[in-house]
């Protein structure tokens, strides 16, 4: 555990990490790079300015949820009923500050929704209608629940008979700014062809997003049910803390999804000195970084 002293605010190089969700197709990978740069971009303006690293973990999911060839916002799979159900969260390690929402129809980035629900100090998990009606009393715009639903997800769940239900493109993202403090935040559409009213793990903190600046920070995807079932999110940042290499503690928490939780998915994060780490288990999971080593966005995939 670092010390005060060691986490003195002129000690920190800021660095974000984003994922474009452990289940995205690898034949449309190519598809994933100009988002994933994108949203790695967009939380590095606010880091390079001297921004928290809360506004820029939501900046950067907000540049995902709008991009349609993700799984988040506009573009999310589609429920067994053919509607879109959103879940998204959001923390801040220095006060484990947290927000989310789940179940959530009518608003277009959840992940601000869950952020308004952080602000509020006195709530963690906002869901379905009641979630809605908080958005309307802190001025979220509503949303036409048909704009979130593209035409490649109604073609996907027409077709979904006859395809395996893929898990595709939940987006998250992991920072660290300059004082020394981490967030991370995941937002998704949940799983292909799921029941109306189910949760996944990425509304769910310690689940799918967890951040302790003393540790670090992550944000999951994969499958849900394995991910909750392990308190994935916490366990690998325990690991983090074990094994003080992110890289490494990565790939132990994903193996732990995989044994323990008999399910697939994978994770990035990034460590309280900025160092950044992911693994998947999954055949692709698209990620990019920037950190001021960097002249733009590296993706990783
Ligand atoms: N973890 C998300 C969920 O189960 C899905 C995903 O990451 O692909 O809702």
């Amino acid at each position: 555990m670092p010390s005060p002293a060691e986490r003195a605010p002129a000690t920190r190089v800021p660095t974000i990490i984003v994922h474009g969700g452990a289940g995205a197709d690898p034949s449309e990978s190519h598809e994933f790079r100009p988002g994933m740069r994108a949203a790695a971009l967009a939380g590095w303006r606010v880091l390079s300015a001297g921004g928290a690293a809360l506004d820029a973990v939501e900046s950067a999911v907000r540049v995902l949820e709008d991009d349609p060839r993700f799984n988040a916002g506009r573009g999310s799979v589609l429920t067994r009923d053919g509607t879109v159900e959103l879940d998204a969260s959001i923390m801040e390690g220095d006060r484990l500050q947290c927000g989310a929402v789940a179940a959530v129809t009518r608003v277009a980035n959840p992940v601000t929704l869950a952020r308004r629900v952080l602000e509020t100090r006195r709530h963690v998990l906002l869901v379905g209608d009641g979630a809605v009606a908080f958005a309307r009393s802190v001025g979220i715009p509503e949303c036409d629940p048909a704009s979130l639903v593209t035409d490649r997800q109604r073609q996907r769940h027409a077709e979904r008979a006859a395809r395996s239900a893929a898990l595709g493109g939940t987006v998250g993202a992991v920072a660290l700014d300059r004082n020394g403090t981490v967030a991370a935040a995941t937002s998704t559409g949940g799983t292909a062809g799921q029941l109306p009213g189910r949760v996944g793990d990425s509304a769910l903190i310690g689940c799918g997003t967890y951040a302790d600046s003393s540790i670090g920070g992550v944000s999951c995807t994969g499958d849900g049910e394995a991910i909750i079932r392990v308190v994935f999110g916490c366990r690998a940042l325990h690991y983090l803390k074990d094994a003080d290499d992110p890289d490494y503690a990565a790939k132990v928490a994903v193996d732990l999804l995989v044994e323990e939780g008999r399910g697939h998915g994978g994770l990035i994060v990034i460590d309280w000195r900025g160092r950044a780490g992911y693994a998947t288990s999954t055949p692709l999971m698209p990620v990019a970084i920037m950190s001021p080593t960097l002249a733009e966005p590296r993706t990783l995939f």
